[in-house]
């Protein structure tokens, strides 16, 4: 399933057919959208930008094409007149002379006004996304420690786009690894270096699997273990579906535990439970 990294590579390849080419034609499977095709088509489109996994293609008429792909919606890029072959719904099509970008199956589309965008009930409730805000670790330090947020578990705060947008469920195993982090510690747990290292792994992480299309692992272990000849699985991640394989930084056995109802994975030596909520009084 994308995760932030995934939907910022979608945007960039979006953003690349689209922004400053003239537009042949935008077209709405939903009736309700439909009165907006030839305002958009007119327009240019500026800037394609991400929130978590929502898409937004802001257009020179003071309009965006809001787009949440949910757990099914997939961008295709392709040359005008080729389409994909798919049984798949398309919901979305934006055609310049040459190129088409085409959103199937996603059912959250809708157009907004560029000064409405606040009060859209998933943009009104995400946190800054951490490819397009690009928050500093200071910010994130401070979300971490604000009453909203820091009595929640880690595993489940993570997850949740309104503290950060654009982590998700591998992202959460390798930040709390990086970090040195139980799953089941709160942000008031955590001293301020603590929660600075957390920050600094969230956004190095998210950085990292968007330049290398998903690589989370430190580059040099996975550059030496593809020399080896080992497949991309064995190589991605520090400890993220490594279930019963050793720990690359202590040779620990990496466990698969469930979080929040979605899988997590933890080096028992690294994170240790004993570290669970050490400052509870
Ligand atoms: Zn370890």
């Amino acid at each position: 399933m994308p995760e932030g990294p995934e939907i910022r590579r979608a945007a960039d390849r979006l953003a690349k057919i689209l922004v400053g080419r003239p537009l042949e034609r935008v077209t709405f499977a939903f009736t309700h959208l439909k009165h907006y095709e030839p305002e958009l088509t007119a327009a240019q489109v500026l800037d394609v930008r991400t929130r978590g996994k929502a898409m937004l293609i802001h257009f020179g008429c003071g309009k965006v094409i809001y787009a949440h792909n949910q757990l099914y919606g997939r961008w295709y890029l392709c040359k005008k007149g080729r389409p994909p072959q798919t049984r798949r719904q398309l919901r979305l099509a934006l055609e310049t002379a040459t190129d088409s970008a085409l959103l199937y199956s996603a059912s959250d589309i809708t157009v907004l006004a560029d000064h409405g965008l606040a009060e859209h009930p998933f943009l009104a409730r995400a946190g800054p996304d951490l490819l397009t805000d690009d928050p500093s670790a200071k910010d994130i330090a401070d979300r971490l420690s604000a009453p909203t947020f820091r009595r929640r578990q880690l595993a489940m705060l993570l997850l949740d786009q309104s503290f950060v947008a654009g982590l998700g469920n591998y992202l959460r195993s390798e930040v709390l690894f990086a970090a040195g982090l139980h799953p089941e510690l709160k942000g008031v747990d955590l001293s301020r270096p603590e929660a600075l290292k957390l920050a600094r792994a969230i956004r190095r992480l998210t950085q990292r699997s968007y330049q290398t299309g998903g690589i989370t692992n430190d580059l040099k272990t996975a550059a030496r273990l593809k020399a080896r000849g080992l497949p991309r699985r064995a190589y991605r991640h520090y400890v993220f579906s490594r279930a019963g394989e050793p720990c690359f930084a202590c040779g620990e056995c990496i466990v698969r535990e469930n979080h929040a109802g979605r899988r997590l994975y933890r080096c028992p030596h690294c994170q240790p439970a004993s570290a669970r909520s050490r400052n509870a009084p």
